[in-house]
């Protein structure tokens, strides 16, 4: 999403590039965090046990707000969990885009493309309602449930469909993409798009051995990468789906008592989230004591996701980054509400 559907992070998810506000028009949508895999690596701690789930109709309602709020051509991205866990719903979330003036992007592991006739049979209909992109995910760590193959069958399929396929996988030492390519050469992906990024060590994935990593020679001083409002399966409005996302400071309100407007007004001014866009994560290290700063410095980290995850999952030191960064905000703001003349809230 950018227009497409990723694996971001170590899961099934999508990435948008840069800070997203409505006039980029996607939906992201996680419906439940429900899989059929329990893959190691996996960031969201997807499972077959795993209930977590927006409930249907709610999640109809945010599609129909989207096609409401975004003007012309809009994009819903489905991704979880499994999507394809739950066809029927997820033909009539795709549905209903369709019937708001939407179109859609998911991403699957694939499991239910055990022949290429049962593949054409689920995607037909779903691309007869304006799915544009199948996003596939694919790593070692599937491979313990999802033969590689069916991945090749679901490539065959999307082809002789038209359909356009994205795969995306996670970078450790044990899984590269190139030693999986072998398994899907024979369904000719000649136009598929690849995108392989490190695996962050977040979720299920903290538990894998740190040596099966790839860690930045220094630390990782560029800006937030990839935010987006997400609705994550807990119906919270999460600023990305790299895994700073499923951490509560870096979320941005919720489903339950909050529309899809509210959503994005909250997540396009959250003040966290603009500051890591500006100057990134790494510039979150000075708001901490000297001791504290000096010890994430002098650790590893993958990437700028990896040190964002790393600095707000410690609630002491989130808590002191967010009001230095609120602080700073307000910095900002009074000069100007002096200007205008205005008083400043809670005065
Ligand atoms: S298939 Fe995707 S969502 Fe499911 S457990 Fe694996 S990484 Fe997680
Ligand atoms: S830097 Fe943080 S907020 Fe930005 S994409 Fe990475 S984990 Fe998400």
């Amino acid at each position: 999403m950018l227009q497409a559907v990723t694996e971001s992070q170590n899961a099934d998810t999508i990435d948008s590039g840069q800070l997203r506000l409505n006039s980029e028009q996607v939906l992201s949508l996680l419906p439940w965090n429900t899989c059929n895999a329990r893959c190691a690596h996996c960031g969201p701690n997807s499972g077959p046990t795993d209930k977590t789930a927006i409930h249907h109709e709610r999640c109809l309602e945010l599609i129909r707000e989207a096609g409401r709020l975004y003007q012309g051509d809009w994009c819903l991205t489905l991704s979880g969990g499994e999507v394809f866990l739950f066809y029927d719903r997820l033909l009539e979330y795709v549905t209903c885009a369709r019937e708001h003036n939407g179109y859609t992007t998911l991403i699957s592991n694939c499991f239910w493309a055990t022949s290429s006739q049962r593949a054409e049979k689920l995607l037909r209909p779903l691309i007869d309602q304006d799915l544009r992109v199948l996003g596939i995910s694919l790593t070692q760590f599937h491979q313990e449930y999802v033969d590689p193959k069916r991945v090749g069958i679901a490539i065959e399929a999307a082809r002789k469909l038209k359909l356009r396929v994205r795969v995306r996988s996670v970078a450790s030492k044990t899984s590269r993409l190139w030693e999986l390519l072998r398994a899907v050469e024979g369904a000719h992906p000649w136009f598929v798009q690849f995108m392989e990024m490190p695996l962050v060590p977040h979720g299920r994935a903290e538990q894998l051995p740190e040596d099966d990593l790839f860690f930045a020679d220094e630390l990782p001083t560029g800006t937030c990468p990839a935010a987006s409002l997400t609705i994550n399966p807990s119906g919270k409005g999460m600023v990305c789906c790299n895994g700073g996302g499923d951490l509560e400071p870096l979320q941005v309100g919720d489903v339950d008592f909050h529309s899809l407007e509210q959503l994005e007004y909250l997540f396009a001014s959250d003040p966290t989230l603009r500051y890591l866009v500006r100057r990134g994560p790494s510039a979150c290290i000075d708001f901490l004591s000297p001791d504290e700063a000096e010890k994430v410095r002098d650790s590893r980290y993958v990437n700028e996701c990896d040190l964002c995850i790393k600095l707000f999952r410690d609630e002491k030191r989130a808590s002191l980054i967010k009001e230095r960064i609120n602080n700073e905000a307000m910095g900002e703001i009074l000069p100007v509400l002096e200007e205008l003349d205005v008083p400043p809230s809670g005065t």
